[in-house]
């Protein structure tokens, strides 16, 4: 199965891509997973993303672009794939067409997380990542046994820079303005599927086990 995970920051996409891919044993590529690693190495792509992933803007387009085109050519999505995070553009949209062309495959389906706004922020502003293996916490609904020390390798937790208040909300106004096309887009290419990112993460995954049941 290959699949694209669509919705705004704070919607769930990196949870449920977790847990699918686990379910499903498929690749997760996140691009944002993959940018924030290579910002930690200080890799060339690193320093490149840097400034714009700190104010939430999004990272040109050949860059990204360019580190999912390597991870498809990997042996690990040969099963099939998560794409969180990717694409956010349209021109994103049309380079990855190229590329899944050249390989001979296709998208079975995008799911589109409508989430409101209001759920987006508190789930963004409150969570809590691991600085060591990045599980992720929520500082309110889903808090560490002890405080801010990571329940599974003791790593101290921190809040990602672009989940204060602030840059969460700039990251919603450029999905509004970027990346919300490309829900008609997929939609007249008739691999929409819509879930609420407003529900819980085990009924979210439920719903998504029906959807992929019937593919
Ligand atoms: P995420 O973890 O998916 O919210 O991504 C964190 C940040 O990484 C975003 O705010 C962008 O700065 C950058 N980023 C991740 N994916 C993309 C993409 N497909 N296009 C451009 N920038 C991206």
């Amino acid at each position: 199965m290959r699949i694209i995970l669509l919705g705004p920051p704070g919607a769930g996409k990196g949870t449920q891509a977790e847990v699918l891919s686990k379910h499903y044993s498929l690749a997760h590529i996140s691009t944002g997973d993959i940018l924030r690693e290579s910002v930690k190495l200080g890799t060339v792509v690193g320093l490149k993303a840097k400034s714009y992933m700190e104010k939430g803007e999004l990272v040109p387009d050949e860059v990204v672009v360019e580190i999912v085109a390597d991870a498809l050519k990997g042996d690990s999505v040969k099963e099939g794939f998560i794409l969180d995070g990717f694409p956010r553009t349209e021109v994103q949209a049309a380079q990855l067409e190229g590329v899944l062309q050249e390989a001979g495959i296709g998208i079975d389906a995008v799911i589109y997380f409508k989430t409101s706004e209001e759920v987006a922020v508190a789930r963004l502003s409150g969570r809590r990542v691991c600085s060591k293996c990045r599980a992720i916490y929520h500082a309110k609904n889903m808090p560490p046994k002890i405080d801010r020390i990571c329940d599974k390798c003791n790593g101290k937790l921190i809040q990602r820079k672009d989940d204060e208040e602030k840059t969460v909300r700039n990251r919603l106004r450029v999905y509004d303005k970027q990346t919300a096309g490309l829900i008609d887009y997929y939609r007249t290419k008739g691999l929409l599927k819509e879930v609420s990112g407003d529900l819980d993460v085990q009924e979210v995954f439920e719903i998504l086990k029906d959807i992929f049941a019937k593919k």
